[in-house]
């Protein structure tokens, strides 16, 4: 019966069914009950006038009109409706239908009213409510009336939310409990005391009390997320029994001598248990495919290091790569400081590396006689041939397709080698399950002692003076600066003249040439816009003015200064990001938020989380709290499928008991055979889309 189309509903016909299906892709019965109610209307309570709190809220209200005014002309001429319960009084105002409305409604006889009551100056108002005369009769029948999506055509065609609610209707009272037969296995319904199916549907629908929703929700939620975990599970189960990896028994020469002799310092204990973690991997005979997340400046590249160590001293070679020029660069620099002396040899390949020197890097690196080549994604070309990639770093969170990581994994010869992604960019934990399902997640969350905290600012524009003194000061200090505009695709155009204005106010404030100013946009060539950067890099300009292109991060321990204009225009973990770009020196470091005057609620308080904190998780749970998880940074084109019920934000602990559910029941009976989970196995293959591409590197 599910999978019958829509047509075979009552009061459905053929241009109804056309409809739903463009409109909302409902094709099948099933797609009808699965388009659940997005909120539902409380007709079972009267607010109080007087007890009106909030701003927005939705309230059901018993009371009398006591008298109409017109006012306002053309456009703004608008009806108003004094509106009184005895507990106070609110004004009810229609734009449209004014004529309607005065010659239906009366003074001084009962009305329901329900509506959005919003605040302006002291006064509450509801914009165009839905009122009727109070019937005692329905006023005790009455419940929570569902509300559905709808689109302007669909409501054109009489499939506005009251009219998906007489179809929903139809379809239950057609179906019987056996068309809607129980797929989670018996144990797990009685043991996490759900609703069977059947009644779950029908009180998510039409709820016979605010208890049986609640349950209704509670199922429903669950399952959601329970079957999106199976799938996720598995594919990581699967990977893991088929990928094998080369096995990297030997802490040998190299991982010692570097630990005893080179090391400076002591690692973090969250350094140690990460490099633990890797270990474990390294010497698994599985591939690894592990995510190192931490903070700017957690010290991830030492721990990458130590990694590729124990891969050369078990005869493998290694490889880093990076999003751009520049920082390739820089990581070939620090990773020969830090290693000279130690006997390792490490070769840098990049789109400028050409010619003869191209050449003789090839022929060596087949040979084995490079340990480790550091470079960007030229290093996934074909006449790029290791003598025996073992192990591959990826810095920043690099993005590869499916091509790429072909690539990458036919330069091992008889494994796939094995992948460290590193990224700063704090994803909240509650998502780390579903976003990198396919991924083990190691976590350092502690920054290496003595550092000194950046110290966040946030100034408004008839502040700026002061800023500019301020910024004059600590470039007599000997330290740079960064400037950054935001940079919004759609308006690039916009950016660029925010940019190139803010460029000239500069030059009035620092003027040449006892200051010397870099500038990279995006709409610049790569070599122009890495000449500018390396300017700045060497220490020939003191401040650089840019767009978020050096969020990708350039390392300059002299910048002292991170100052961001129209910060409100920039997502929190943006800004997180940009402000890591300071504070790796010994100095004390700032990043000045700049906004105008007037900001929205979630611009005051991405800001003032800014100014709070600078912890990285903090700031990515807050993120995911004011934008929902589709847009947190990080999570784009993660395959993260649609969910119809269940939130990842606000349903993590159902999210924590589906996940420990589905590993249990996986771990016991992998592929679903037992009889009790027949019913699983089917409902997942027939009904799950499987999440787009699990095996992702990143
Ligand atoms: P990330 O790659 O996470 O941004 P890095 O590995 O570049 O961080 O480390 C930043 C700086 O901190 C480097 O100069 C590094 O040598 C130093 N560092 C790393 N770990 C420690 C530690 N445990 N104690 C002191 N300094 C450290
Ligand atoms: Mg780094």
């Amino acid at each position: 019966m599910l999978d019958r189309e829509i047509t075979y509903v009552k009061g459905v016909g053929p241009r109804k069914s056309e409809l739903l299906a463009t409109e909302l892709g409902i094709r099948k019965i099933r797609d009808l009950l699965i388009d659940y109610p997005f909120r539902y209307e409380d007709r079972t309570q009267y607010t109080l006038i007087s007890d009106i709190s909030q701003d927005n809220q939705v309230v059901q209200l018993k009371g009398m009109i006591k008298g109409f005014s017109l006012q306002g002309g053309g456009r703004k001429k608008r009806l108003i409706a004094k509106f009184t319960d005895g507990s106070g009084s609110i004004e009810l105002i229609w734009f449209r239908s004014i004529k309607w409305i005065q010659d239906n409604l009366v003074v001084n006889k009962p009305y329901t009213v329900y509506g959005r009551a919003s605040r302006f100056r002291s006064r509450i108002n509801i914009a165009h409510p839905e009122i009727e005369l109070f019937d005692e009769k329905k006023n005790k029948s009455s419940t929570f009336v569902p509300v559905y999506k709808s689109t302007e055509r669909l409501s054109a065609s009489g499939l506005d939310s009251k009219g998906r609610r007489k179809v929903l209707a139809n379809v239950l009272a057609m179906l019987t409990p056996n068309d809607l037969n129980e797929h989670l296995p018996e144990y797990l319904v009685k043991k996490l005391r759900f609703l069977p199916y059947h009644e779950a549907l029908r009180n998510i629908h039409f709820p016979s009390s605010n208890e049986h929703l609640q349950q209704a929700e509670r199922r429903l939620k669950f399952e959601e997320l329970f079957y999106m975990q199976l799938d996720i599970v598995r594919h990581y189960q699967t990977r893991k029994l088929q990928e094998r990896g080369a096995p990297f028994p030997e802490i040998g020469q190299f991982f010692n001598t570097f630990f005893n002799d080179h090391l400076k310092f002591e690692l973090t204990s969250a350094q140690k248990k990460v490099l633990k973690e890797i270990r474990k991997d390294l010497n698994s005979g599985i591939q690894m495919n592990r995510l190192l997340q931490g903070d700017v400046g957690s010290g991830k590249t030492i721990v990458a290091l130590m990694s590729m160590l124990i891969a050369i001293d078990n005869g493998f070679q290694a490889c880093m790569v990076a999003p751009t020029e520049i920082l390739a660069q820089q990581h070939l620099q620090s990773l020969q400081e830090v290693t000279q002396g130690l006997g390792v040899r490490i070769a840098l390949l990049t789109g400028s590396v050409k010619g003869n020197a191209r050449k003789e890097l090839l022929r060596l690196l087949k040979l084995g006689e490079i340990h480790i080549l550091v470079g960007t994604h030229a290093l996934f070309e074909d006449p790029v041939i290791f003598h025996q990639l073992g192990l591959a770093i990826i810095d920043e969170q690099h993005r590869f397709g499916v091509a790429q990581r072909a690539k990458l994994w036919e330069k091992g010869k008889d494994h796939r080698p094995h992948v460290l992604v590193m990224t700063a960019t704090p994803i909240p934990r509650t998502l780390h399950m579903t976003v990198y399902g396919d991924l083990d997640v190691s976590i350092i969350d502690e920054l290496p002692p003595g550092r000194k905290p950046i110290t966040t600012l946030h100034k408004t524009e008839y502040r700026r003076p002061e800023v500019i003194k301020f910024m004059q000061k600590e470039i007599a200090a000997g330290h740079q600066i960064y400037v950054v505009y935001p940079l919004i695709e759609e308006s690039e155009k916009l950016d660029l003249e925010d940019l190139n204005n803010g460029y000239e106010k500069l030059l009035h404030s620092f003027p040449k040439p006892d200051y010397q100013i870099s500038v990279v946009h995006g709409r610049m060539k790569p070599a122009d816009k890495d000449a500018e950067m390396q300017r700045f890099v060497e220490g020939k300009t003191h401040i650089m003015v840019a767009t978020t292109v050096i969020e990708v991060g350039v390392n300059v321990p002299n910048a002292s200064v991170m100052l961001i204009e129209n910060s409100e225009r920039f997502g929190l973990s943006q800004l997180h990001q940009l402000r890591g770009r300071v504070g790796r020196g010994a100095a004390q470091s700032y990043c000045v938020l700049m906004s105008s005057y007037r900001l929205s609620e979630d611009g005051k308080e991405r800001l003032a989380t800014m100014v709070r904190t600078n912890n990285g998780f903090e700031i990515a749970e807050v993120d995911l709290r004011l934008r929902g998880p589709g847009s947190v940074e990080g999570t784009q084109q993660s395959g993260l499928p649609e969910l119809k019920i269940a939130s990842l934000t606000r349903d993590v602990d159902i999210l924590r008991t589906a996940r420990q559910i589905a590993m249990r029941i996986l771990a016991k009976d992998p592929d679903l055979r037992e009889p009790y989970h027949e019913s699983l196995r089917s409902y997942l293959k027939k009904y799950v889309k499987s999440a787009k591409d699990w095996s992702r590197i990143s």
